[in-house]
């Protein structure tokens, strides 16, 4: 899904670049604590994953409108692909 750019740029604007980097980390972090519940615990938390998920992939978008990367990650994801694609094939 794409997330609407303007709102993106509205919280940046609003609560600053430095505020949504450490937003950013937050997120991530919640999202690892997450992954390891449920493979350390075995805990059934497939919402919350979901939803740290999401929190995630916003803060992804704020992180490349902040450094304006969006068109380099952009052509960075084939590459990455490709690089698997050789590894897993040969
Ligand atoms: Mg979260």
């Amino acid at each position: 899904m794409k997330i609407e750019p303007e709102l993106l740029k509205k919280a940046v604007h609003t609560w600053g670049k430095q505020a949504q980097l450490l937003m950013v980390l937050e997120e991530m972090s919640e999202l690892q604590k997450e992954i390891l519940k449920n493979i350390n615990r075995g805990k059934e938390n497939l919402d919350e994953i979901i939803d740290e998920t999401a929190d995630v992939e916003i803060m992804l978008e704020q992180l490349k409108y902040i450094f304006d990367i969006e068109q380099q990650v952009t052509d960075r994801i084939p590459i990455k692909l490709n690089k698997i694609r050789v590894r897993l094939e040969g």
